[in-house]
C-alpha cells in the first residue's frame, strides 16, 4: 500500500475536511490511469491500496507532483500485535546485502500495551536475530529507518518515504489566469500560485508572423510540464500584432513595453468572464528589469479595473527563481532561443520611471477598445489534457 501524509491540511481546523476531500479527488485523477487502485482517508492519511506491484514507482511519481502531500511511503500492514509487527518487518526489509538500521515506532493507538520504545528496541532485536550479520543497529547515521505506525486498525511499516510537493491541494484556492510568456519567471510564478492552490489557465501574447511558431510552440510546451502540477492547463494564444503596429506608428519608442503590459492586463481583464477566474499572475520580481519598477508596476496596474494581480516572484532573487525552474523542469524550455512579443520592440532605452500621465497620453493615441476587441478575435485556445 501506499501511505500518503497531507501537509499544511493538517493545520486547518474546521475547513480540513473541504480541502481532504479536494485533495481525494485529485490524487483519484492522478492515479486515474492505473488499474485497482483503491483510496482510503483516514484520521489524517490517505491510503491506497488495490494497485499493480508494477506500477508502483510510477504511482509515487505521479503523486509527487500533487499539492497538498508531505509524504508518500511504501508500505506494508497487519494487525497491531508485537507478533505480526516482528513478522512483517523481516519481510518489509528488502534483500540489500548488508545494512545498517534503527527502527522508529510512532504509537497513535495508546491503547497498545507497549510503549513505542519498547516497540522498537523488540523489533530491533528480532531483525538483528533473523538477519544478522547483514543487519546491524546505527542509530546515528542508519541506512534505514524502519518505521513502524500503531494506529487502532492497523499496523504500518515502512522504511521507503519520498517527499511530496507540499502545499495546497489545487482547486482549494479558486482559478486565476497566469501572463505566460516563454521566459524563466513567468513559469515559476505559475507552479508557485498552483501550489497554494490555485487553478490556472495561461494566456501567451505573441505577434506572429513577426515572431516565429517557436515562439508559441515554447509557450505550449512550458504549458504541458506545468499541465502536470496544474492538472492539465487551457493555454490561450492571443495574437497582439495590431496592438503592436499601431503602437509602433503612433506612440513614442520609450513607452513601448509599459504600453504592451497595460494591453496585455487589459486584454486579460476582457477574458475574465469567459475564462472564469479571480487573479491574474504574472511572473514579474522587483527591480528585475525596467517594466518592474514599483513606479513601472503602479503604472501598469492602473490599467485593470479591478482584477487583482498577484505577483509571487515579486521579492525573489533570479538566482532563485533558476534553481526553482530547473527544478520544476521548465528552464531547459525557458532558455531555447526566442523571440517574445516584448523582445522583438523592446526599446533601446525604456521608461524606467513612468509618469501615468505621459503614458496614459500616449495610450490615448489609440484606440484601444477595438485593439483588445481584435486580439480577442485573434485568440486560440489550446487544451492541455492530463494525465496523458
Ligand atoms: P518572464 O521570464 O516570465 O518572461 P521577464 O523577466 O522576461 O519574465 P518581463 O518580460 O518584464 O519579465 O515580463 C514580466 C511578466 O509579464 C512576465 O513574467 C509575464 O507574466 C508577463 N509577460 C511578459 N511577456 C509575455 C507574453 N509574451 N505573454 C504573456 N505574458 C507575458
Ligand atoms: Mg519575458
Amino acid at each position: 500500500m501506499l501511505l500518503v501524509r497531507y501537509s499544511e491540511i493538517g493545520l486547518k481546523g474546521a475547513n480540513q475536511n473541504y480541502f481532504i476531500k479536494i485533495l481525494v479527488s485529485n490524487i483519484k485523477q492522478a492515479l486515474s490511469g492505473y488499474s485497482g487502485v483503491e483510496i482510503a482517508s483516514s484520521r489524517g492519511r490517505i491510503s491506497i491500496r488495490g494497485y499493480s506491484i508494477e506500477d508502483e514507482a510510477a504511482m509515487v511519481g505521479k503523486l509527487s507532483k500533487v499539492f497538498g502531500i508531505a509524504s508518500i511511503a511504501i508500505a506494508l500492514e497487519c494487525e497491531p500485535s508485537i507478533a505480526s509487527i516482528k513478522d512483517l518487518s523481516i519481510k518489509a526489509l528488502p534483500a540489500l546485502g548488508r545494512f545498517t538500521f534503527k527502527v522508529e515506532t510512532n504509537r497513535a493507538d495508546k491503547r497498545f500495551p507497549a510503549k513505542s520504545p519498547q516497540v522498537s528496541s523488540e523489533v530491533g532485536a528480532h531483525v538483528i536475530k533473523m538477519l544478522s550479520p547483514n543487519a546491524s543497529v546505527d542509530v546515528h547515521n542508519p541506512d534505514i529507518v524502519l518505521n513502524i505506525d500503531i494506529r487502532e486498525e492497523a499496523a504500518y511499516i515502512y522504511w521507503q518515504a519520498s517527499a511530496g510537493e507540499a502545499g495546497l491541494p489545487l482547486g482549494s484556492s479558486g482559478k486565476g489566469a497566469v501572463l505566460l510568456s516563454g521566459g524563466i519567471d513567468s513559469p515559476v510564478a505559475s507552479y508557485m500560485m498552483a501550489r497554494r492552490g490555485m487553478k490556472l489557465s495561461a494566456i501567451h501574447y505573441h505577434s506572429y508572423p513577426f515572431t516565429s511558431v517557436a515562439a508559441q510552440d515554447k509557450a505550449r510546451d512550458i504549458s504541458k510540464v506545468i499541465s502536470e502540477y496544474n492538472q492539465g492547463m487551457d493555454l490561450y494564444n492571443v495574437n497582439a500584432i495590431d496592438f503592436m503596429q499601431s503602437a509602433i506608428s503612433n506612440c513614442k519608442e520609450q513607452y513601448l513595453t509599459i504600453l504592451l503590459r497595460r494591453f496585455m492586463y487589459r486584454v486579460a481583464e476582457a477574458m475574465k468572464s469567459k475564462i472564469g477566474f479571480s487573479a491574474i499572475i504574472t511572473g514579474e520580481s522587483l527591480g528585475q528589469v525596467a517594466s518592474q519598477t514599483i513606479e513601472s508596476i503602479n503604472c501598469t496596474q492602473q490599467a485593470l479595473i479591478e482584477t487583482s494581480v498577484m505577483r509571487p516572484l515579486i521579492g525573489i532573487d533570479k538566482n532563485e527563481i533558476t534553481l526553482i525552474a530547473k527544478r520544476i523542469g521548465t528552464y531547459d524550455i525557458s532558455i531555447r532561443p526566442y523571440d517574445d512579443c516584448c523582445t522583438v520592440f523592446v526599446p533601446k532605452h525604456p521608461q524606467t520611471r513612468p509618469v501615468t500621465e505621459k503614458v496614459a497620453f500616449e495610450e490615448g493615441k489609440l484606440d484601444m477598445e477595438s485593439l483588445v476587441g481584435q486580439a480577442l478575435e485573434k485568440t486560440d485556445l489550446l487544451t492541455i489534457k492530463w494525465p496523458y
